[in-house]
């Protein structure tokens, strides 16, 4: 049930273009609940977590893919 920091990150980065399943993103959000560094380091870009909710609410342009992926690449 646990999954790794960096299996988080890939299953966020995931979940923005909807390649991740239901479970997933349960799995994701559970290791933001438990996770202090992950949780921290989405308090402190509050982007990650915004990014993986903008996902799960509307459909994404390309050119919002294209900024987001930027992001996170600078983030990462
Ligand atoms: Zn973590």
């Amino acid at each position: 049930m646990k999954i790794s920091c960096e299996k988080a990150t890939e299953l966020c980065t995931r979940s923005q273009y909807e390649e991740a399943t239901w479970w997933q993103v349960i799995k994701l959000k559970l290791h933001l609940f438990y996770c202090k560094s992950c949780s921290k380091f989405s308090a402190k870009n509050s982007k990650f977590t915004t990014l993986c909710e903008q996902a799960n609410m509307h459909v994404i342009t390309e050119n919002e893919k294209e900024a987001m992926k930027e992001q996170l690449r600078k983030q990462l």
